[in-house]
Order: C-alpha cells, then structure tokens, then sequence
C-alpha cells in the first residue's frame, strides 16, 4: 500500500517509472519506521530514498549532508520539482538565514538540508527541538567514520542531536563509499540493526573503466579530449602545479577548460566551477578539492591524470561520472612513480602509526588496480567487499583486444644499458645514451664509450623514452622519490636479462568516442542551455542527458507523449513541454520525419533514419561489417568503442538489415542463454550473466534478447 503510492510520487513528481533496485526497500524500511544504513553507489538515486518519504511523512526531513554546493543544487532541482525545501549553512546571509530560520518554525518546508557544524550552535539546536522532524537522513555517512576516507569530527555530534529529539525520528544514513569495515562503524555508531543495511551492488552499469599506462599522457589526453570534444569531463591531477601546467597546456591548445584547487581564490575557484556546471567549458582540471557535492549529472569522462590516495577516493571521483546513467569513460593514465607523491602525503600527515598504515595498504592496493590485467570493475567491486562479481565486459582489461609484441631484445637492450650507467639516471638520460645522442654531458660521463651507447639509433629519443615509460609501468624498473627519479632494475628485469622472461608490450590504447553524434539531442540541448540560463540553474537541472537523448529517440510530439519520457514529471511538463516539443517537432519538419499522432516506438524507429542523403552511423558500421570486418577492427577505424558497434549491430534488424544472428550467439549457447533469461527476467544484463558460463559474453547475450524481438 504505501509503496504503491511511493510509486505513484515517484511518477508524478520525478517523472520515473518505477523503483531502482535498492530504492524500494530502503523506502518500504523507512516508512515503516526503521532506521536504514542505504549503500549504493553514486548516481545509484539516493536523494530519493529520503525525498519521497519526505512527501508521505508528516512533519520535515532533515538532511544533514557535508557537502555546501551541493544543497544548492538540490533545493534548485526540487524547486523544479515542486517540493518545497531549503538549505541552512555558512553560505546563507544573514538576512536570509533569518528568513529560512523563520520559515522553519512555520512548518514552511518538506525537507531542510544542513551542515553538520550546524549541530554545534546552540540556538539552532532549540529551534530543531521546538518544530516535528519525522526522518533525519544522514547524506555521505561514511564521514561519521575515522576508518572512512573522509572523516568529519562535526559527524560525530549527530548522534547527540538523535538523542535530543523526541519522538525519536526514525534516522536513514546513506553513502556510496563503504568498505566492509567503514561500513560496520557507521552501523554501530547509529546503531542501526544489522537487519536494516541495505546494500545494492557497487556496480555502475554505465560506466566503462580503463587504464592506460606506459604512454605519452599529454599526448594521449589531448587527444581523448579532441575527439570528444563537446562533453564535459573532469581531469584529476595530484599537485596545484600539474593542474596549473596542464591547464595551461589544454587552454593553448583551444580547448575550453576550467582549473581548481585550493590554492585559487575562492571567487575565481566558484567561477570556474559555476561556468562548468552550466557547460560553458567543457573540462575542469582539479585536485582532489573539486567534485564533493558536484551533482552534474552529464559528465562523460573523468580522466586522473596521477593516481589518487586508494580505491574509496578513486571510486567517488570517477564516479562523478555518468551520473545520469549514459555511457561514460574512467580512465586512469597510471604511472607507477606517482604513488611517490601519495607516500608522501602519508608519511607528511598527523595521523599515528596505525592509520598510517592503514593507508598505505590502501595506496598498495591502488597501484594493484594500475597493474591488474583482470577486470577492472571486478577488482573494485571485490575490495568493496562484494563476494564474487562478475566481469564488467566493458572496461579497457574485458575489452582489450590489442595484439601484443615481442620486446623482449629491445627490453635486454634497456635494462642493459641502465645497469651499465650503474642505475644512477634518469629515464631522458638513459634514453639518450640508447640513441647515441651527441649531448655533452653524455661524453663527460663517458657514456659514449659504452657498448649500449647508441644501440637503439634507429629510435627517436621520444619513441625510447616511452619504451622505458613502458617498462616502469611493468614493473621492470622501480623509480625513486623525488620529480627526476632514477630508475633502477627489478626482480623482474634482472629475469629478463638473463633470458628467462619475455616482455610482450601492447599497441598504444587508442582513444574512442563516448557518445555517438545526434543531431536532434544537440538542438535539445542547446534549447536546455538557453532554459537554464534564463532560470539561473545548471542544465542537467531542467532535464538530464538521458532525458533528452529519449526524447531524441522517440520524437514525443504531443503532451501525453511527453509525460510517459523518463524524468518528466508533472512540473517539468508544464514548465517546459511546450518549448520541447516546439522543436522536436520543428526539427522533424525540417528534416522530412514523418510521425503519425499515436505514439508507437516501431513508427518512431522507422523514421528515425533522419536527414536525406545522411547516413545513419549504424548503417555505416553494417556495411564494413557486411564487408567482412571484425568489430574491433570497425572499432578501430572509426575510432569508436566495439561497444558502440555492438550496439549499432543490433539495431540493424529494426532496419530491415538482416544479420547473422549465429555470428554473435554461437548455436549451442541459445539453450542455456534462454535458461539464463527466463530465470533471471530481461531488465538487467548482470543477473542473466551470472548465471551463465564465463566464455558467454555480454554481447552474446544482448544479441539473443535482440533476436527475440525480431525473430
Ligand atoms: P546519488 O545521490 O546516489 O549519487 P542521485 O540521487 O543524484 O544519486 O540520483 C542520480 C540520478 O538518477 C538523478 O538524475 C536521479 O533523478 C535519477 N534517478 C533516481 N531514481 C531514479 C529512478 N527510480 N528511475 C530513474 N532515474 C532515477
């Protein structure tokens, strides 16, 4: 009963059909008076484990969350929304502090959000007392926690203020980072019954990981950041120096970037996020400062340019992408001399030995993550405590098809000549006594005199450097502290110079593109960015990415269309349908799309194929692979994931394009992929995965649904 009408807000206000895994049952708990641990990763729709409740309880909700930017955020969006709410905390004027403060005490709002320092000041705490606070959620908890990597001693008060308030609200703490053993601190330190943590997979369905190492990072980041030009991503550097140069370098280069880290100003630090925020630039370099309470939800791809301090910070910044649920890249360019400046860190800090320790456990397995060859979403699903994950199918390691070469003479060569110069030098150095190059430094070492001097000469200095960048990524030669490390030789090495192990080395990882181009989504989007700037509030406020790319697909063109597309709520389509369908069906007219009034998806498919004399990008791929094309190789040449032209195949049949079906899903799989299917239902891929042997791929099973809809 009450999750139906739970059910009933979440469509007429959110605009969503139905419940995501975990949501239901945190509510159901809630509702029912339980307080509630809520794991779920970032973008998992955790604001609406406490924002319907909110509606169906009597009294407020507090929200006491760490994050200042992102209240704004959150009240802006559900102003939108039409649930009225506030934020209290060190941003607000005093005049409007007082104004709010009033509108508390007159039972104003549904759902307030507060800074835990809030709880320290006395009167606020009597105002708290004097009005009905029927939930409290506890917004990033693992802050409660001095095991978790972000620990708030003002945390701590919360449990003071639950015990001040009567009745007793029923208390809902909820985070996306938890190891096992943040996970148990927070439980006790509320206590909430080991019955009431509710825990849905890390998984981020959406987002495909990589890591790239032993390649030319500035290279390769200029280059990711060209061919994707047009989507917002955010860059992570280590130090407020590498920020400052790499955004120097992006900016001369002519790309629109944004920079942030502590040491700016905070006017200039807000401008730059602000102009992020509202898509005016597209990328955003940064340390570690940026991001807490960065709720833009069309992120594409968050790219470290250096490792970060463990796998919890990784994981929530990466997963500052893709929020919105679309396709989007996390790629880690891993140098393995870079965990010198975390050590540091570490080693710099106050904590006590102990915890020291304990974080450098965690920076160990950080740099495991650099080297695993495995899947990479497994490996972080496994350290979060998840028992058995199955591989992502999507990250750089299931994806890698890249062939692999025999170094192992030119590695000899290397490491040779490393151990000739007595493992004093750097890699630039080394490289240039491996070209023979004519530097005078060179022959006052009297490096020209070596027998490995100049036994690369066919190399350029560059191609050597990256070969030794390669062999330290391997783990054949281990650098020292410091900005111009020596590298000496390994374990590992000293196998391969006596001939007991080969090095293969992989092509280059070339860089693809995260979205393909749709013409209507951008006309879309551009009517969004004129909307927001009119309403002063980010884009993705008005509608997210993923709205905008189902209506692009399925061309609403009436009002009753336009209320069955995901996030388009009751408000929402008041405020803005008319000005959305205007254009859709402009753009239809222009382009010679016809579409009848009713609203039918195999009508709308049929006259997706859009502009005359335009061929639709999965046409394309069909040729080259009616021609006899591998899907990595078509992959590859337009420069593309193989996801994306897995995808574009599929979509081949709804066209009228016939393919082999028994190219994708080897016969004797069909049996027990249909098992698999009517066993574990067809909404989600994983669970049917889970079920199946190992050697059946994601593809294999997406193709079988796909045939089933049109055998
Ligand atoms: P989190 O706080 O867990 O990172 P959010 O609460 O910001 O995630 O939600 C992420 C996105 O998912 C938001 O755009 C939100 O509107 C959307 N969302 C939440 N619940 C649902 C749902 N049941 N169906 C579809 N989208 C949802």
């Amino acid at each position: 009963m009450l999750l139906k009408k739970a059910n009933d807000l979440l469509r007429s206000y959110f605009g969503y059909e139905q419940f995501r895994q975990g949501q239901d049952v945190i509510i159901q708990n809630v509702l029912g008076g339980n307080d509630t641990l809520g794991i779920m990763p970032t973008g998992g729709g955790k604001s609406v484990c406490y924002q319907i409740p909110s509606l169906m309880m009597r009294g407020v909700t507090l929200v006491i969350s760490p994050l200042i930017s992102l209240m704004k955020d959150q009240v802006d969006a559900l102003d939108k929304l039409g649930i009225p709410s506030t934020y209290i905390n060190s941003s607000v004027s005093d005049k409007d502090l007082r104004e709010r403060l009033s509108g508390v005490y007159h039972g104003k709002f549904k759902l307030i959000y507060i800074a835990p320092e809030r709880l320290e000041a006395p009167s606020f705490l009597r105002l708290l007392q004097q009005i009905h606070i029927s939930l409290i959620a506890i917004d990033e908890a693992h802050c409660i926690s001095q095991w978790g990597h972000d620990f708030r001693p003002s945390y701590l008060k919360i449990q003071k203020l639950i015990a001040n308030i009567h009745p007793k609200p029923v208390i809902l703490a909820l985070t996306a980072t938890a190891t096992p053993q943040v996970r148990e601190d927070i439980r006790q330190l509320l206590h909430i019954k080991d019955n009431h943590v509710v825990v849905t997979g890390f998984a981020r369905e959406n987002l495909h990981f990589h890591v790239v190492k032993g390649q030319d990072r500035d290279l390769f980041l200029l280059d990711y950041l060209k061919k994707n030009s047009g989507q917002a991503g955010i860059i992570y550097a280590a130090t407020r120096k590498e920020v400052e140069r790499l955004h120097r370098q992006l900016v001369l280069k002519g790309i629109k970037a944004g920079k942030y880290h502590a040491g700016m100003p905070e006017n200039t630090r807000s401008q730059y996020q602000e102009q992020f925020l509202f898509d005016d630039i597209q990328v955003i370099v940064a340390t570690n400062a940026f991001g807490m309470g960065i709720n833009k939800s069309n992120v594409r791809f968050v790219i470290h340019y250096n490792i970060p301090s463990n796998l919890e910070a990784y994981y929530q910044e990466a997963g500052r992408a893709g929020r919105d649920g679309e396709d989007s890249d996390c790629i880690l360019l891993f140098a393995p001399q870079d965990s010198h400046i975390q050590s540091f860190l570490i080693e710099q800090s106050d904590m006590d030995e102990q915890r020291k320790e304990n974080e450098y456990g965690k920076l160990r397995k950080m740099m495991a993550y650099g080297h695993t060859e495995s899947c990479l979403q497994q490996y972080i699903l496994h350290y979060f405590g998840e028992e058995s994950p199955p591989e992502c199918g999507r990250c750089g390691n299931c994806t890698d098809d890249r062939e692999q070469m025999d170094v192992t003479v030119e590695a000899q060569k290397v490491l040779s000549c490393i151990r000739r110069m007595n493992e004093k030098f750097g890699k630039t150095m080394i490289a240039k006594v491996l070209t023979g190059s004519s530097d005078q430094k060179i022959r006052n070492f009297g490096f020209d005199k070596l027998s490995t001097y100049g036994i690369m000469s066919e190399k350029t200095q560059k191609e050597t450097v990256e070969l030794i960048d390669f062999l330290t990524a391997e783990g054949y030669l281990r650098p020292t502290d410091g900005t111009y490390p020596v590298l000496m030789l390994t374990e590992k090495a000293a196998a391969v110079l006596r001939g007991l192990q080969q090095v293969k080395r992989k092509e280059k990882v070339s860089v693809s593109q995260v979205v393909e181009d749709d013409q209507l989504f951008e006309v879309l989007r551009k009517l969004r960015r004129e909307i927001a700037a009119a309403e002063r509030v980010p884009p993705y406020i008005i509608f997210s990415d993923t709205t905008l790319k189902e209506m692009s697909a399925r061309l609403p063109m009436t009002g009753e269309e336009m209320r069955q597309m995901k996030g388009v709520g009751e408000k929402k389509l008041e405020a803005y349908g008319s000005a959305f369908l205007t254009e859709i069906v402009r753009y239809c007219k222009e382009n010679g799309i016809e579409r009848d009034g009713r609203f039918d998806l195999k009508n709308v498919q049929a006259a997706k194929p859009v502009k005359q004399g335009q061929t639709p990008s999965h046409h394309i791929t069909y040729e080259m692979w009616k021609k006899g094309m591998e899907i990595a190789e078509i992959a590859k040449e337009r420069g593309l994931s193989a996801r994306t032209i897995e995808t574009h195949l599929l979509k081949c049949p709804a066209d009228g394009l016939p393919v082999d079906w028994e190219a994708f899903i080897p016969e004797n799989y069909e049996e027990i992929i249909d098992e698999a299917v009517k066993e574990a239902g067809t909404e989600r891929l994983t669970p049917i995965k889970e079920l199946l042997p190992e050697e059946i791929s994601y593809f294999m099973i997406r193709a079988f649904l796909e045939k089933q809809k049109t055998v």
